[in-house]
């Protein structure tokens, strides 16, 4: 028997830093798996099919939904994005810890299924500085960047209802505050299943 892992879930704008914390938590953990998602938007220049994304049809990933096969999924700036639910499952019962990097409406359906999931919510420190981060990245066009921009202001206030939030300011500071939240959470009864166990031998 193993103890079950524990599921973790990171949101954020994008540019807030949530992929270089969850890079950095992936090599000091190996027993922390990353969900990749399902997705229909078309793959940026070095994303690989895979790796970064299972880049899907649209009809592909509507038979996905209809067949259960998603945990959640979110229609995100015009396109299609969820996490399959089976990679997740296994992973949780083999007592592997499960990252999922998905938008806010993602991760309030997860919680539904999952009351036991961690919402971690990554922000960036203000509104211009997360202009700034979106410009720098350089991988959207302007209009894109625009849209992102109106959404993650819009979507704030929905960050309210995560469990926590890290507003990085300082990237190494920020993933500290994340690595605490793994290691309270993992203190938690339901993770010492196999201790309790010995004492009713
Ligand atoms: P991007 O297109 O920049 O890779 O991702 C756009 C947004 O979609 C990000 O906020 C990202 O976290 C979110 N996202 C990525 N995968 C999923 C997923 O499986 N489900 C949901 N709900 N959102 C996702």
């Amino acid at each position: 028997m193993q103890e079950k892992g524990l599921l973790l879930v990171l949101s954020g704008p994008s540019g807030a830093g949530k992929g270089t914390i969850s890079l950095a938590l992936q090599k000091e953990n190996p027993s922390l798996r990353l969900s990749v998602s399902a997705t229909t938007r078309q793959p940026r220049k070095d994303e690989v099919d895979g790796l970064h994304y299972h880049f899907l049809k649209k009809e592909v990933f509507k038979n996905l939904i209809n067949n259960d096969q998603l945990l959640e999924w979110a229609e995100v700036y015009g396109n299609y994005y969820g996490t399959l639910r089976r990679f997740v499952q296994e992973s949780l019962e083999q007592g592997d810890d499960v990252m999922l990097e998905i938008d806010i409406q993602g991760a309030l359906q997860v919680r539904q299924n999952f009351p036991d999931a961690v919402l971690i919510f990554i922000a960036p420190p203000s509104k211009s500085e997360l202009r700034s981060r979106l410009i720098s990245r350089d991988t959207d066009s302007k209009e894109e960047i625009e849209k992102r921009l109106g959404c993650a202001i819009s979507e704030m206030e929905l960050a309210r209802q995560y469990d926590f939030i890290v507003i990085n300011d300082d990237i190494s500071k920020a993933l500290e505050k994340v690595r605490a939240v793994i290691t309270v959470e993992k203190l938690r009864p339901r993770y010492h299943e196999l201790f309790f166990m010995q004492f009713k031998q």
